[in-house]
């Protein structure tokens, strides 16, 4: 006999865990979790290499959020261990600070300029664009043309594969530029990592007995398996609707995890380059977990076009094929659409979880009215068997 489930979760990562806690723990749901990778914590996860060193299998992930409630729910699942993230940047044959800040300018071009100097120097280089589309115009419109061509513009074609003139303003506009010495890479005012790593967290939040968890179980084989009232789906949203609006751009990466028999690799967790090389970025992982060992370990970022989808790629021609696809799925109640690949936005963690908490709140209140009589049940009319999405296909 087929098992009934409440919701089905597609995704284990922060959209599909955070939403199966709530479920479980505070509305007393049935819920089951199925992630086609063998693990929790979605690109989050991290384990203990051959070495024994915790390293992050997707590359470097640091948590941070200016959300006291983001970090107090957060805080039920992990202890945290404090963490104020640096970058440098290879740049000119020196390791400089990125953000660009006082110390970048006055190092790379040999200035000892003060704050407001330094003010001054950038008004001067800035080029006056009153409302910048590109990421390309914004670092221009902030820092002029030689620090876009020494920071900005190598690395984002290869991160991208695209020129910042082919791509939204919002990705260039993730990195300020500073006229203090502030070096940190984030200013939120919660920064730390979890003290025991991403994956205890993660099987902290999903130790419910009202949770179950299918890994290594892709949703379109386990859909025929079980009966479920909801879904939530947390994977690509273009894939769910079998691409009927054609596929959604996602940029991939390759990365190449290495250990070396000596106990630090570089001054700083995470070193960028721009100009040099196939990989973006180098990190080195202890310096984001505090880990002491005799050896340690790197992961280099590789950019692919093709392969696991790790960044919705932000430029309008995908943001028109998203809408198409965000309509349909607005036209199935029944059906939930969460996180950075099921709804194409590019998204820290903190605002993954914010959105499903948000999502968690509709729903309690969807499930408050449905038990006081006002709306009619959502899914539970039939047992579900995927007719209300190949109705909605054949309609597209
Ligand atoms: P995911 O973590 O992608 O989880 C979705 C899960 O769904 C996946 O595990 C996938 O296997 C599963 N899935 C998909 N389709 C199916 C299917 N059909 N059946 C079963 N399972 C399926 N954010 C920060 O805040 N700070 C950082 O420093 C940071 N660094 C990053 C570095 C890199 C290289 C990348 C790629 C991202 C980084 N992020 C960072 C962003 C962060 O990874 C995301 O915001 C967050 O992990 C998204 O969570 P999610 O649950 O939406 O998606
Ligand atoms: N970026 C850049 N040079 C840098 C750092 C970032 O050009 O040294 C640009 C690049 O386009 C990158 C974007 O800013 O993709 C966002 O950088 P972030 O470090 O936030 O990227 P993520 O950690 O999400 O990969």
């Amino acid at each position: 006999m087929k098992k009934t489930y409440d919701y089905l979760i597609v995704g284990a990562g922060f959209a599909g865990s955070v939403l199966a806690e709530r479920l479980a723990a505070d509305l007393g749901k049935r819920v089951l979790v199925c992630d086609r990778r063998n693990h929790v914590g979605g690109n989050a996860y991290d384990h203990a290499d051959a070495a024994g060193l915790l390293v992050h299998k997707y590359g470097p992930h640091i948590f941070h959020t200016n959300s006291a409630e983001i970090f107090a729910y957060l805080s039920r699942f992990t202890a945290w261990r404090a963490y104020e993230h640096r970058v440098l940047a290879s740049v000119a044959n020196q390791l400089l600070p990125i953000p660009i800040n006082l110390d970048t300018i006055n190092r790379l071009y040999g200035l000892r300029l003060t704050e407001s100097e330094v003010a001054g120097f950038l008004a001067r280089r800035a080029e006056a664009i009153a409302t910048p589309r590109t990421s390309e115009e914004v670092v221009l419109s902030r820092v002029g043309r030689d620090l876009y061509e020494k920071f900005f513009r190598n690395y984002t074609r290869k991160q991208w594969g695209l020129d910042p003139s082919q791509l939204d303003a919002q990705v260039a506009a993730r990195i300020p530029v500073r006229t203090n010495r502030d070096d940190r890479y984030f200013t939120d005012q919660f920064q730390s990592m979890p003290k025991q790593g991403f994956t205890r967290m993660f099987e902290n939040m999903l130790d419910h007995d009202n949770i179950e968890l299918a890994l290594g179980a892709d949703y379109r084989d386990l859909r025929e398996e079980i009966h479920f009232g909801q879904l939530i789906y947390s994977g690509p949203i273009d894939e769910y609707f079998d691409f009927c609006f054609g596929r959604l751009p996602y940029r991939s990466l390759h990365f190449e995890h290495r250990t070396f028999d000596r106990e630090w690799f570089q001054p700083v967790a995470v070193v960028n380059y721009p100009n040099e090389f196939d990989y973006t970025r180098v990190t080195e992982f202890k310096h984001l977990t505090g880990q002491r060992h005799t050896k340690t370990s790197v992961v280099y970022e590789y950019p692919r076009a093709e392969g696991d989808a790790y960044y919705p790629i932000p430029q309008p021609a995908n943001a028109a094929v998203y809408a198409q696809y965000r309509e349909l799925a607005q036209s199935v109640p029944e059906i939930h659409f969460v996180g950075r690949l099921g709804t194409y936005r590019y998204y820290n963690m903190d605002q993954v979880v914010g959105q499903a908490l948000t999502l968690y709140k509709k729903l309690a209140r969807a499930e408050a009215e449905e038990a006081d009589g006002i709306t009619p049940a959502l899914g539970r009319s039939r047992v579900h068997d995927q007719s209300g999405r190949q109705s909605l296909l054949r309609s597209a």
